[in-house]
């Protein structure tokens, strides 16, 4: 049975009854290491007549934010991707909040020349984040670049003093970002330190993502197009923006990361490396691993045709009947407020 329609696709749940026409399918993966506080990643992928898309907004999110996420899903399943201008992109490797010597190994196994590190984790962080940083600019030697993440936790003056003690500790940070929680306590940050600043969470959640660049709050643009909905809107965002951008993953299987991707592949610059090599953060693929993306040397390959789930594996990694149903209210609520 149909649960609703969207644009030319119709919704149907596939999986529990024979024979039902699959068209969206709900998933659960574990994380491999707990990341912005969750453990498992849950969300839906749906076929429409261009192919795959995937629903994934994070659970607490409201039903007007998700909105966007299932225009990118659509996005997705209905039209073809701008096409590309560059046939990889260079990644860089992610150091979420571990011991130094963890961190270490990390990056060394990446083998990618840039790394992001997960700062200001806990109040009074400083010192393992010094120590994090350190040792990641160790793995990297002088010639890697070493950036690193407050998702919004700081304060102004917080922020001044750990930007100036970890760009000490990292010999040259890259840059910072998202410092602090709102566009005007980081451009006053943006005006007291000399390391470049970028906005993320300031892109993708405010009501005007151009705003960063009007109140003068950051230097590049971190650009996600899952939560900007879609590629051609998120191209749209960083014309608009004039600022440097980098790409960056939602935390998508490799269904979503495709979308990313594309955009990261039709940019007309791309002067940073991307946080794309999220895939490893998740136990488990919907699309087998020789069709997953996963970078090779530090970057990953802008795939020639979008990538489609395997039965076998959407059957793997079916979440329960109660969260299966959970995520159709929300798709049945969400795509409501698109149509
Ligand atoms: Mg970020």
């Amino acid at each position: 049975m149909p649960i609703g329609t969207l644009g030319d696709i119709d919704l149907r749940m596939g999986g529990s009854g024979a024979g039902d026409l699959v068209s969206a399918r709900c998933y659960a993966i574990p994380l491999r290491t707990r990341f912005r506080g969750i453990t498992v990643r849950e969300g839906m992928v749906i076929e429409g007549p261009a192919g795959w898309g995937e629903f994934c907004p994070f659970p607490e999110y409201g039903d007007a934010e998700a909105a966007a996420w299932l225009a990118t899903a659509v996005e997705q399943a209905t039209t073809s991707r701008p096409a590309p201008v560059r046939d990889s992109v260079p990644v860089n490797a992610i150091v979420p909040a571990v011991g130094p010597a963890e961190a270490h190994a990390a990056v060394v196994r990446s083998g990618c020349c840039t790394a992001k590190v997960k700062v200001a984790d806990h109040p009074g962080s400083l010192d393992d984040d010094v120590a994090r940083v350190e040792a990641v600019r160790d793995a990297l030697g002088p010639g890697g670049a070493v950036r690193v993440d407050a998702n919004g936790a700081w304060d102004v003056d917080t922020a001044v003093a750990a930007v100036r003690a970890l760009d000490r500790a990292a010999g040259g940070l890259e840059y910072v970002e998202q410092p602090c929680r709102t566009i005007d306590e980081m451009a006053a940050v943006r005006r007291r330190v000399d390391v470049r600043i970028a906005a993320d969470e300031s892109i993708r959640r405010a009501d005007d993502p151009l705003r960063v660049a009007v109140a003068g709050a950051a230097d590049v643009a971190v650009l996600k197009c899952t939560p900007l909905g879609g590629v051609t809107r998120a191209l749209r965002v960083a014309e608009a923006a004039g600022l440097p951008c980098v790409v960056s993953s939602a935390l998508e299987t490799s269904v979503g990361l495709a979308a990313e991707l594309a955009l990261a592949g039709a940019l007309p610059e791309l002067d940073f490396a991307c946080g794309l090599d999220t895939l490893a953060l998740l136990d488990g693929d919907l699309v087998p691993d020789a069709a997953g993306l996963r970078p090779v040397d530090g970057r990953l390959p802008i795939p020639r045709t979008p990538p489609v789930p395997d039965p076998a594996l959407l059957d793997a990694h079916a979440a329960g009947p109660e969260r299966e149903r959970w995520w159709r209210d929300r798709l049945v609520r969400v795509a409501e407020l698109l149509t």
